[in-house]
């Protein structure tokens, strides 16, 4: 028989919430990111709308409210299939404003000592080390706040892209557009001592095109648009709310897409997977809840960039959806291929942790004779604002 148990923590009282929240568990590449404001790619970009409160009270219920905004042409498209199917809002970009779109976290200093300490360490005694500084809180803000009004900040990201050769470390996003450029498959992905995904080369197999270079996203930037087109705000029924994240924007759209026989690329959750998260393919609407909510570490893409290039090939309609660097490097990877039947939605990123980190975590919350066989990292049950990571336990008795 199975025994099933479930604990939900708001996330203000979360280990794993607290050290993401105050940006200690990001890749290093986050901290400079080169996909934020108007270098941000994909047809659309959906996130929280966490202002709402303020921007249209009545909209807000506390059950999810996405802010979207259009970039293109075919994310006009996109918000064509919406309609009917979800409370929508015209809105403006200062009203949908979070510093999440403009600027990349601010790099904690005790950032490396937390990973450091995650080596000999439990994952809590690691966060109250690095908590110790009672007056880091009261500095990040006012950092915040400069930075927010400072918006020098675009040079200094500019200034990233040159370091991309000898600094491999802090810029590559872990895109893997190389891997899958490689024609002699020379490439693989490992994972560094914090549990961030690199490039590394086996020099037998290369025969030095220079292919890996001319198709990263990071060496190779696209140019800034000048504006967005348009900024709503939105939100599906109670029904579809409770499985997502924020309005359900996300699975309104996968759904219209497999509906039009098309296929829909995102985030898939699989704890038995050393990755934990790895970018996976649905065309079918019984499986798209694979897909749905945020989780809180970087999916790996493996495969997914050769299989959207191939279902284009036949020329089936194609749904991707990732953080704004895997976006970038879809397109990069894609470059003059024909990709009129891709649409794209970047999700408002604040950073992603690693496997290393969450695998610390889990640790943390094993208990005694139990598996931890799902995580539901904005588990809405006291609220949207006041999400809570669930975790669900399984006890195999014999
Ligand atoms: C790491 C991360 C950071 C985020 N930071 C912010 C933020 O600072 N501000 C904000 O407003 N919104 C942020 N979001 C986006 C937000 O949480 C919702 O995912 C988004 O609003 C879509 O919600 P939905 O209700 O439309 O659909 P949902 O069903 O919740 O959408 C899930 C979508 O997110 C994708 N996804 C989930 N996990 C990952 C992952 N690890 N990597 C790539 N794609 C993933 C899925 O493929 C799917 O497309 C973040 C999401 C993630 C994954
Ligand atoms: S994961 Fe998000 S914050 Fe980090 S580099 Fe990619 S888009 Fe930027
Ligand atoms: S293509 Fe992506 S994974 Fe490869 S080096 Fe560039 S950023 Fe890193």
């Amino acid at each position: 028989m199975e025994e099933k148990a479930e604990i939900a923590i708001q996330h203000s009282d979360d280990a794993f919430f607290k050290v993401f929240l105050s940006d200690y568990s990001l890749r290093p590449s986050c901290y400079s990111c080169l996909f934020k404001g108007y270098r941000m790619p994909g047809d659309l970009i959906i996130g929280d709308f966490w202002n709402i409160r303020m921007a249209y009270p009545s909209m807000d219920d506390d059950k999810g409210v996405s802010e979207v905004i259009v970039v293109t042409e075919k994310g006009e498209k996109l918000i064509s299939m919406l309609s009917g199917r979800m409370e929508i809002r015209r809105t403006s970009i200062l009203k949908a404003f979070q510093p999440a779109i403009w600027y990349p976290p601010v790099k904690p200093r005790k950032r490396e000592r937390f990973f450091l300490e995650l080596r000999s360490n439990s994952f809590a005694t690691s966060l109250q080390h690095i908590n110790s500084n009672k007056l880091r809180g009261i500095a990040s803000l006012f950092r915040g706040i400069v930075r927010t009004l400072w918006p020098i900040r675009f040079k200094r990201t500019a200034a990233g892209m040159s370091r991309v050769e000898n600094d491999l470390k802090k810029t590559c996003i872990g895109c893997s557009a190389c891997v899958s450029a490689c024609p002699t498959k020379a490439i693989g992905m490992k994972a560094d001592n914090e549990g961030f995904q690199y490039p590394i080369i086996d020099e037998s197999k290369c025969i030095n095109c220079g292919l890996c270079k001319r198709i990263c996203p990071v060496a190779n930037p696209k140019k800034m648009l000048t504006g967005f087109r348009a900024v709503y705000a939105m939100k599906a029924s109670d029904e579809i709310r409770a499985c997502c994240s924020s309005g359900g924007v996300f699975p309104v759209l996968a759904e219209e897409i497999v509906r039009k026989g098309g296929i829909v690329f995102g985030a898939v959750l699989d704890l038995l997977s050393s990755n934990f998260v790895k970018h996976t393919a649905v065309d079918d609407v019984a499986r798209l809840s694979l897909l749905y909510g945020s989780k809180y570490i970087q999916s790996t893409i493996g495969s997914s960039y050769e299989d959207v290039k191939r279902e284009l090939a036949t020329g089936r309609l194609v749904l991707f959806s990732g953080t704004p660097c895997q976006i970038a490097g879809l397109y990069s990877y894609l470059g003059r291929f024909d990709y009129s039947n891709l649409y794209t939605i970047s999700i408002i990123c604040h950073g992603v942790p690693s496997s290393l980190v969450f695998s610390a975590y889990l640790k943390d919350m094993q208990k005694d004779g139990m598996d931890i066989v799902d995580v539901s990292f904005r588990d809405k049950i006291i609220g949207w604002r006041r999400y809570s990571i669930k975790l669900t336990y399984s006890k195999h008795n014999v």
